[in-house]
């Protein structure tokens, strides 16, 4: 496994819920990040139909844009009840054409759970996939998952997307009640982060 050989990587995400958490990840690390938008460059399409895919191809596109080593981070949210949905399309229920609206995609979520004639609480999991990419295109992924479920109505003001309906394994509150560290001790993209370090970082 390729180890990073300096400080520097840039977070290969314009999503401002991950670039906080993937920033609090690293810290004490040794890495030096910065956010792709600083180089002026766009999201890719996420046009694949797995996380790794996604996540391959928004750290590939950073590292190629930059000239650095990338690391970007694929995530979704799984729910039993939907066989496995929205999954990879998770940041799609959000989308309205001009911003993402999350309090509409939970009440999306809520709606179709309710149609599924099961009762909450929804077993469900949040599953994560960070890519670390050279520029000469070597890549490699780490995934991280928390089990929970998805319960109803959204509670706390923490966090982002999805974090008010979702109750890890374990636990009563919702991530969105947790503060950053405490959702750090279950949360996929720690469990992930976790992984990479182990493996590139040698931490
Ligand atoms: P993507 O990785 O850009 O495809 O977006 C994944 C989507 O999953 C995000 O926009 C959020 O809606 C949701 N998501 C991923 N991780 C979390 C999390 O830690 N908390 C809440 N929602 C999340």
């Amino acid at each position: 496994m390729r180890k990073l050989s300096g400080p520097e990587v840039v977070l290969a995400t314009h999503n401002e819920g991950k670039i906080a958490e993937l920033s609090e990840l690293l810290a004490g690390r040794g890495i030096v990040p910065s956010v792709v938008s600083s180089f002026g460059l766009d999201a890719p399409a996420e046009t694949a139909d797995t996380l790794q895919g996604n996540a391959r191809m928004k750290a590939q596109c950073a590292a190629a844009g930059t000239g650095l080593p990338a690391l970007s981070d694929d995530s979704g949210l799984e729910v039993d009840a939907l066989d496995g949905a929205p999954g990879v399309r998770t940041a799609e229920w959000a989308e309205t054409g001009t911003r993402r609206d999350y309090p509409m995609a939970m009440e999306k979520l809520r709606v179709r759970l309710e149609a599924s004639g099961e009762r909450q609480p929804w077993p469900a999991r949040f599953r994560c996939v960070v890519c670390i990419a050279w520029p000469d295109g070597k890549a490699e992924t780490f995934s991280g998952v928390v089990e929970g479920a998805i319960v109803w109505p959204m509670r706390g003001g923490n966090g982002f997307g999805f974090d008010p309906v979702f109750v890890p394994a374990g636990e009563r509150r919702t991530f969105a009640e947790m503060t950053p560290d405490e959702k750090s001790c279950y949360s996929h993209r720690a469990r992930a982060v976790q992984r990479f370090a182990a493996s590139c970082l040698g931490s």
